[in-house]
């Protein structure tokens, strides 16, 4: 019979078929940015082990002697580092177990911001099999990042962390173990469950099973519809392809567009609005993109946990005439920042359109440069004054062409207006991107910098040239 871990438990309450799935071994292998998620996570845990200076860390021992070395430690009363505890099909690995009067406290490290909802039947499964093991669980705490944390010098361990008692809230999860028994007939089970998609798909995280159990659902499928709450019941009523929506179904004006794109087989463009947004424009345009990478903790002086760090950025400056001129900047490793705002001061100069896709990253990560870098922060707010948003026609759908599948990304408006793509790029999106920067400029795991580099100017150039296309394109279609 298979044993029920605590990720399986968690898979489980996801999703049986999931559950089956990572039972037996048949998940996609996980891609880099996954694996910047654990490395990322297990990072964290090292400083939190600081704040326990008594603790025996059982993290490195294999199934066998961590199980025995954690019964030896129990019956020492020693708080221990991921104590491994099987009993029946049950089996756990908790961070810390803590010695407490007359039982244990039991602690979760999860590297998030704040204690999210999942994490109660996370500690609740845990607290579980802990009893069953005949351990009296007396607190239950889930230890998380402080967002607010700003790095200055040595990480200070009590500083980047926050610890809840989240003991009331553990203690109404009372179906673990008519959950548990039931994830063990399905784990055991020939044949996975069949697919049923749903909210769960991407709650509480986002399923790698779902290019397999999406890849049946037709082509324009009510997913693509923009109002969640409509398409979900649609879809819990079985209907699936866009054409079969009832008559008389509630849409927004959105849902409609999309609709009536795919029944018309042609873009749908509301010229008036499109012309009004292009003559709100002033020259001469700065497109302009970041590329970012973030870490739960900290690596440089003056950034906090997860803040978006600029390493990159593409930006093709276009004048009236429409004669264009190609800037960049990419980092050679270490905080990237520094030199980033000394040349983006010097390329930004002027009084032009900063036109961005979807204003409210770029923003946000100028705004924490203004706070962090104080001798930049004129410029730079002046900056962010011009900043136009590109996304926003194709957000309010004044320009809507079925093959966007509901999207407004610029990754599909800008094959939907122009023809062209990112497929042949070597590196077609900005999570790849900051994943290869990473691992070949800060930490270096992986060996061909040169060419991650070469792909990386290339990739940000059709960002910005992207956006000077999508510009022209809609200067054609008025
Ligand atoms: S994609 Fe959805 S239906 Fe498929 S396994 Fe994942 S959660 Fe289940």
């Amino acid at each position: 019979m298979s044993l029920l871990t605590k990720s399986k438990y968690m898979n489980g309450l996801q999703c049986l078929r999931l559950l089956w799935f990572a039972n037996k071994k048949l998940l996609p292998e996980i891609d880099l940015a996954t694996e910047h998620k654990f490395s990322q996570g297990h990072d964290f845990e090292e400083y939190v082990k600081k704040l326990f200076p008594e603790g025996v860390d059982l993290k490195d021992q294999e199934f066998k002697e961590n199980i025995d070395n954690t019964k030896e430690q129990i019956e020492n009363k020693k708080t221990i580092f991921e104590a491994g505890i099987i009993v029946e099909n049950y089996f756990i690995r908790a961070d810390i177990l803590k010695p407490n009067d007359d039982g244990w406290d039991l602690y979760e490290i999860k590297s998030t911001t704040q204690v999210k909802p999942q994490h109660f039947p996370d500690l609740a499964f845990q607290k579980f099999v802990c009893e069953k093991a005949g351990l009296k669980i007396n607190r239950c705490y889930l230890i998380h990042l402080d967002n607010e944390y700003v790095k200055n010098g040595e990480i200070d361990p009590e500083k980047l962390t926050k610890q809840e008692d989240v003991t009331n809230d553990v203690n109404q999860v009372t179906d673990v173990e008519k959950n548990a028994i039931k994830f063990l007939e399905i784990m055991d089970q020939e044949h996975p469950p069949d697919h049923c998609i749903s909210k769960q798909c991407n709650k509480p995280y986002d399923c790698p099973l779902k290019n397999e159990c999406y890849m049946d659902l037709p082509k324009y499928n009510v997913l693509q519809l923009t109002n969640w709450r409509v398409y979900w019941k649609l879809l819990d009523e079985g209907i699936e392809d866009i054409k079969d929506i009832p008559k008389g179904t509630k849409l927004t004006d959105k849902d409609q567009i999309i609709i009536e794109s795919i029944e018309k087989n042609k873009p749908i463009i509301s010229k008036e609005h499109i012309k009004h947004f292009l003559k709100s424009l002033h020259y001469p345009l700065y497109h302009f993109d970041f590329e970012t990478f973030d870490t739960a903790v900290p690596i440089f002086d003056k950034s906090r946990p997860y803040q978006k760090i600029p390493f990159q950025y593409s930006l093709h400056i276009e004048q009236e005439d429409g004669t264009v001129e190609h800037k960049e900047f990419l980092s050679e490793g270490g905080d990237p920042r520094p030199k980033l705002l000394e040349q983006m001061k010097t390329d930004l100069e002027g009084t032009g359109d900063i036109i961005v896709f979807n204003k409210s990253f770029e923003i946000s990560v100028m705004k924490k440069l203004a706070e962090d870098f104080p001798e930049h922060s004129d410029w730079l707010l002046k900056a962010i004054d011009r900043i136009v948003d590109l996304a926003d026609p194709f957000r309010a759908f004044y320009y809507y062409n079925k093959s966007q599948k509901g999207s407004y990304s610029i990754k599909k408006v800008l094959p939907a207006i122009t023809g062209k793509s990112y497929s042949e790029l070597e590196i077609d999106n900005g999570a790849e991107a900051s994943m290869l920067y990473f691992y070949s400029h800060i930490v270096p795991k992986l060996e061909n910098k040169e060419e991650i580099r070469r792909n990386l100017l290339k990739y940000c150039n059709l960002d910005t040239e992207g956006m000077v296309w999508i510009v022209d394109g809609l200067k054609k279609l008025v």
